[in-house]
């Protein structure tokens, strides 16, 4: 149960951040009722305005009309109505200067005074100011006062027109419209509220099911369907390829650390297994001692190895590893090189063919580091008095260096392979070899160090022909190819 705290707390975030299905909800409302509402206004005003316009029309023709039969001489007696000049509707009352009314056509209509008494202030936007609207009771009563002379009398002409049934016409619509409004925003409410629903649900969904993956069920994806294409199942998407990555990192992860720990183990045995031994006779017998304590130094120093190498490729991939870069010359680096090389691999025959002056830009330790993994593979897997060899050419803008062998090689289906780490084709060979066992470490952190250089690694190989590892490491400036002598 949450406390009365947690609530309030929640209710009071709720208010200030709505959830999206909320959000829509008011929005598609209100969207919706300033919609309904601006149509009824205009419907409204339009209705109300034509009532009026047609009221004013046939006032001002009967006005014309009565003003025309003036003109042509016909007295305000009660004659004048035989040939009527008023239009239906419209009532004509005729007042003499002292104000009393000669003639009229309705006497049932209410008195001068009484609507001259109740005229509306201010008449409507669009009525036409020459005229009057007076409000009586439930009705409204267009109203138009024109002066006229005849026979040297004046007189003043009266016209009424009323809009009663009009007014209650007009106050019909304004309540359909005001219920209209009023279920629209209901309906839009509802609709809203379904709509946002419907379209909230695979996120709901998908909220789910990225609850219930975690670290260690990582298998799991969320349902994308084939039919539906919309951002949402790019969302889905995007989510389950990210999970791809991540499952696939993670899986990595776990065989980093399983392999590494296998590869610390075998050593640790065999420095446990020769102490044991020296424990036992290796106080007595000299040549017990002396191939004890050679194989402890020599596992020990394959541990240092693997440390320094796992130590590395950790760091590379914290992005903690710190390159140096610098202006280097290329062909000293390699000739410096390839001469240890000549000091080191005694059993074979190395050589530099071709060294192509020319500068790069690049950390000098790394690139060592590099080129020595290379060439230590070279050294480990080819046979005793085969060739090990360098030739590094300069081309348009870059350099062209190749280190290869006359070794093992690799077969082809390996040739990806020799890049991951800890993979070694034969893990069973070295060893048999008589060198230090290898732990197939070395290439991934030559890759690294080459893409970390921009340059572009090709491993060329046939199975007991040899291995050519090839090179293109970009020059500093272009310039002119020389060559050294
Ligand atoms: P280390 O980490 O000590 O270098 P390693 O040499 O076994 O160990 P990598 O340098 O990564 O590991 O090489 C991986 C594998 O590729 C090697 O085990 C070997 O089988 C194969 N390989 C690499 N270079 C050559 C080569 N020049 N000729 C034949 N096989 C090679
Ligand atoms: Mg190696």
């Amino acid at each position: 149960m949450k406390s009365w705290g947690a609530r309030l707390r929640q209710a009071v975030n709720q208010f200030y951040y709505p959830r999206i299905s909320l959000k829509i909800t008011l929005i598609y409302a209100a969207i919706l009722c300033v919609v309904l509402f601006v149509t009824s206004a205009i419907t409204g005003a339009g209705v109300y305005f034509s009532f009026y316009h047609q009221a004013e029309i046939e006032m001002e023709l009967s006005i014309r009309n009565t003003l025309e039969k003036v003109a042509q001489g016909r007295l305000f007696t009660p004659d004048f109505w035989k040939e009527d000049p008023l239009l239906p509707g419209v009532v004509l009352r005729v007042t003499d200067l002292s104000g009393r009314v000669i003639i009229e056509n309705d006497a049932r209509y209410p008195s001068i005074e009484k609507i001259e008494s109740n005229l509306r202030e201010k008449p409507p936007l669009f009525a036409n100011p020459q005229m009057e609207v007076a409000d009586l009771r439930n009705m409204s009563i267009y109203y138009a006062k024109v002066q006229v002379m005849q026979n040297g009398q004046l007189y003043g002409l009266h016209f009424f027109k009323t809009i009663t049934a009009e007014k209650a016409f007009l106050r019909t619509l304004l309540w359909v419209l005001f219920i209209t409004n009023i279920i629209g925003f209901l309906i839009a409410l509802g609709a809203g509220f379904f709509l946002s629903q419907r379209v909230l649900k695979p996120i709901r969904t998908l909220t789910r099911m990225a609850r219930r993956i975690e670290a260690e069920r990582m298998g799991s994806r969320i349902p994308v369907s084939i039919m539906r294409r919309d951002e949402l199942t790019e969302l889905a998407e995007t989510f389950n390829h990210m999970l791809d990555r991540l499952q696939e990192a993670f899986k990595q992860q776990k065989q980093f650390v399983s392999d590494a720990s296998h590869e610390l183990r075998t050593p640790v045995t065999v420095i446990l297994g020769y102490s044991d031994l020296l424990g036992r006779w290796g106080r007595e017998d000299p040549e017990v001692l002396d191939e004890g304590i050679a194989s402890i130094r020599s596992e020990a120093e394959n541990m240092q190895q693997l440390i320094e190498e796992l130590l590395f490729l950790a760091r590379a991939d914290q992005k903690r590893q710190v390159l140096h870069k610098e202006r280097l010359e290329l062909s000293e680096l390699v000739a410096d090189i390839m001469k240890k090389m000549q000091l080191v691999a005694t059993k074979h025959e190395v050589e530099l063919r071709r060294n192509d002056e020319g500068e790069i830009y690049a950390d000098p330790v790394s690139i060592r580091q590099m080129l020595r993994i290379f060439l230590e593979n070279s050294q480990k897997y080819t046979p005793e008095g085969g060739k090990i060899y360098a030739c590094s050419e300069r081309e348009e803008d870059c350099f062209h260096l190749v280190l290869g062998d006359t070794g093992i090689g690799i077969a082809p289906e390996n040739q990806e392979k020799v890049f991951e780490r800890f993979y070694r084709v034969d893990s069973s060979r070295t060893k048999e070899d008589g060198g230090a066992g290898g732990t197939g470490l070395g290439l991934s952190i030559a890759r690294w160090i080459a893409e970390q250089h921009n340059i572009e690694m090709t491993l060329e190989s046939d199975l007991g022909e040899g291995t050519e590892i090839h090179l293109l490491i970009p020059l500093l400036e272009p310039q002119e190819p020389t060559v050294k002598e």
